[in-house]
């Protein structure tokens, strides 16, 4: 394990995001560094891939820099790359949540839970634990009794809110996300909503998983990322699969993509299912003439429109 993934963010003051995004690029590439970085007036937010000597050296320079001294870098190890590429992007806002009027973390957000705290707010009965994440990184692993907003996107989680807002108005609320960084605002909001009693977990689930009191305690499943590893362990105590099979609905944490390139569906598929299927998410897709799986193994038009036949067949049984 020679390589780290870095995971940070920091609401601070960044004048022209623009120059700066193509300073810090230079400055990432010089160190071989890979990853996504977004910059905006806002803040900065960012995962990369390295050697372990190149990111202490980006960690330092960062931490020397007034605006990003009190960055909190979350830490996984790593066998090479988790990115192919390098960006660094100027951005409006660092995390969109859709708002009339844009929240300011620096002004107005949830108080910071440890680990250790926001364990004790899992089980305890006056509090409600809602995940602030997509719906497909709840359903490949979560916090055991959170609740699952009902949305696709992080832009639907103030409307979510609103129309289930009697479930949460007299309990305490807690929320979590991968690093924190979408917590900060949605928060934030929380409180601006009237809701009176928020609280966030500090580093998020990454955090937590490291914790060594909490050792990812109470975390189903696994945790999506974005990027080459796709999902990461958290629960080092007890750990349960969640994920269903796309097809039979056994227990699987083994994430494709549709194999049609149009569809691309992101789905929890056994190797079995994924051979069968040609790497599909149904027979339409198995069919469409650019299937990736039929050109990646080389499947010639015989032997596809032949197991396509087989398929239809024991579909009908
Ligand atoms: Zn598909």
């Amino acid at each position: 394990m020679n390589y780290r993934v870095l995971l940070y963010y920091n609401y601070t003051t960044i004048e022209n995001p623009e120059t700066f995004a193509k300073e810090h690029k230079a400055f990432c590439r010089d160190l071989d560094l890979k990853g996504r970085i977004l910059v905006a007036s806002e803040g900065i937010n960012g995962t990369l891939s390295g050697t372990i000597e190149a990111t202490n050296q980006y960690m330092a320079a960062m931490l020397a820099d007034e605006r990003f001294k009190d960055t909190y870098f979350k830490m996984d190890e790593s066998e090479g790359h988790a990115f192919k590429k390098l960006f660094v992007r100027p951005r409006e806002e660092l995390v969109a949540l859709n708002l009339e009027e844009d929240v300011d973390p620096k002004q107005i957000t949830g108080k910071y839970l440890e680990p250790k705290a926001f364990r004790e707010a899992l089980v305890s009965e006056d509090t409600v634990v809602i995940d602030a994440r997509n719906d497909y990184e709840y359903d490949l692993g979560h916090f055991r009794g959170a609740i699952r907003p009902e949305i696709r996107n992080f832009r639907e989680l103030p409307t979510w809110i609103r129309d289930n807002k009697e479930q949460f108005m007299d309990k305490k609320i807690v929320t979590y996300c991968t690093g924190g960084i979408r917590c900060e605002k949605f928060s934030g909001w929380l409180l601006r909503e009237g809701f009176e009693d928020v609280a966030q977990l500090h580093g998020g689930i990454t955090a937590y998983g490291k914790d060594e009191t909490t050792r990812g305690e109470f975390w189903d499943g696994k945790m999506y990322v974005f990027d080459e590893r796709i999902s990461v362990e958290i629960n080092q105590v007890d750990k349960k699969v969640i994920g269903k099979e796309w097809f039979d609905g056994t227990p699987c944490e083994r994430y494709i993509n549709c194999s049609n390139p149009e569809c691309n569906r992101q789905m929890l598929v056994s190797e079995e299912n994924e051979v069968k299927y040609l790497g599909a998410c149904s027979i339409e897709c198995a069919r469409y003439p650019q299937n990736r799986y039929v050109k990646k193994h080389q499947i010639n038009a015989t032997e596809w429109a032949q197991h396509l036949t087989e398929l239809e067949n024991q579909l009908v049984q």
